[in-house]
């Protein structure tokens, strides 16, 4: 019997993308699965419902697509209703908050799905390059950025020299400098502004001036962590950092910032006073703005704030499902990498809790939390190094040999 992957449509009223795209369909059903859309899907997306049927899927209701499903793919963490229709042995994959929401992985663990959650992926792994969701999203929650604060300025991004006068570019500094960042730049390069980028990871500095921009050296010393991650500051270099970044950000007319540590708030970067110091006119886009606070002092997510002294500070949650469509190609892709990587060359569903990538997406499987984080943060002991998560087809051995000495 064929495997069946079902798609459902998102609950948040403003998320607009959608985990699986008629292309990503199609080679799906191409390796022999079965595809269940539930209808209306990918209508925020500009993929109708017909697209999904013309690629071979069927379009079904969201009982049909949660109940006959193998696999479950959505962007968000769905609702309590949605994840207690959930059956034992059933996989969801998605961008879960298992690290922010980690008792709802202990909830799916309890019912025996398996949760494979995006937030957790071993992205250094270059095997699990395909199945990145946060650089895939990052990036185009970046060029959003760029393409918002634009919009938001009051003058020209590139110099313009006309008959009427010149009017000279706007200057662009980008606060954090990796995935997101990176693509701002690139995007506000290409609208012509003058670019500077800041991080405190020195590895960022080649990549940041490869894209024509200046890097701004940090005082910090190495804040590089694991991972490719940047390490949290300590208190003193935090403030040491705010004031260095002061005049950096008075001297500029857009600032962009999207810096995040994992596993900590966002830190703060332009201080309220550096906010109160702007020139009036001035964006900021904050990329990091959440309900546990931003990089920017009073930016908020998802709403565009005006200070007493005409400065723009925009945060911007949710930038990656404003260009649903192309968000929802690339997250597709993800998911397709994933589903292959955990499909057996027979066609049957094979979930290696032990293989380096799986034991890292892996939230819960077979009833038990097997991401090491997410145990940290569940205040779970760790799993014994050398007798990793047993798989369904140990506790079965297991089972049968018992009943064997019993006979
Ligand atoms: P992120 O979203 O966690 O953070 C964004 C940026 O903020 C990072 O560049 C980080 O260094 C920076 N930052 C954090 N705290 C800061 C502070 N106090 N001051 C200044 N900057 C601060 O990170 P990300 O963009 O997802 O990835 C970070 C890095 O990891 C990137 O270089 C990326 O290329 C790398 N990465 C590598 C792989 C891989 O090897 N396959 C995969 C994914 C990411």
């Amino acid at each position: 019997m064929s495997i069946v992957v079902s798609a459902l449509k998102e609950e948040q009223p403003h998320e607009k993308r959608v985990a699986i795209d008629p292309d990503v369909t199609k080679r799906l059903i191409k390796a022999g699965m079965k595809v269940l859309i539930e209808k209306g899907a990918g209508v925020a997306s500009y993929y109708n419902d017909d697209s999904y049927q013309q690629a071979g899927a069927e379009v079904v209701d969201r009982k049909t697509a949660l109940s006959q499903a193998n696999i479950v793919a959505v962007i968000n963490l769905p609702s309590d209703e949605t994840l207690n229709a959930l059956k034992p042995g059933q996989v969801i994959l998605g961008l879960l908050s298992s690290l922010i929401k980690p008792e709802k992985m202990q909830q799916l663990a309890d019912k025996k799905v398996t949760a494979l959650s995006f937030e957790l992926l071993p992205r250094t792994i270059s095997r699990a390059q395909t199945m990145d969701v946060l650089s895939s999203q990052s990036s185009v929650a970046g060029y959003k950025a760029a393409l918002v604060a634009s919009d938001a300025y009051s003058k020209y991004f590139p110099m313009m020299i006309t008959a009427a006068g010149t009017v000279k570019p706007a200057k662009v500094l980008v606060l954090g400098t990796g995935v997101a960042g990176l693509q701002a730049i690139g995007t506000a390069k290409r609208l012509g502004a003058i670019i500077s980028g800041y991080d405190v990871r020195p590895a960022s500095k080649g990549e940041v001036e490869s894209l024509g921009a200046n890097f701004l050296t940090s005082s910090v010393s190495n804040g590089a962590g694991s991972g490719g991650y940047a390490r949290a500051l300590t208190p003193e270099e935090t403030a040491a950092q705010q004031k260095e970044l002061a005049g950096f950000i008075a001297d500029n007319d857009v600032i962009i910032t999207t810096a995040q540590v994992p596993g900590h708030k966002p830190p703060l970067m332009v201080t309220q006073e550096s906010v109160d110091n702007a020139k009036p006119g001035t964006v900021f886009v904050d990329l990091a703005a959440s309900d546990l606070g931003g990089n920017i002092a009073g930016s908020k997510p998802d709403e565009t704030v005006t200070t007493p002294n005409q400065a723009t500070i925009i945060g911007g949650n949710n930038f990656a499902s404003e260009l649903s469509n192309s968000a929802s190609q690339l997250f597709a892709k993800n998911v397709q990498s994933v589903i292959n990587a955990m499909v057996d060359k027979d066609g049957n569903l094979a979930i290696d809790p032990k293989d380096d990538v799986f034991s890292g997406l892996t939230a819960t499987t077979n009833g038990e939390i097997i991401n090491a984080r997410l145990r940290d943060a569940l205040k779970l002991d760790p799993l014994p190094k050398d007798e990793p998560a047993k798989d369904e087809s140990d506790e079965k051995a297991d089972q049968s040999a018992k009943s064997k000495g019993a006979e």
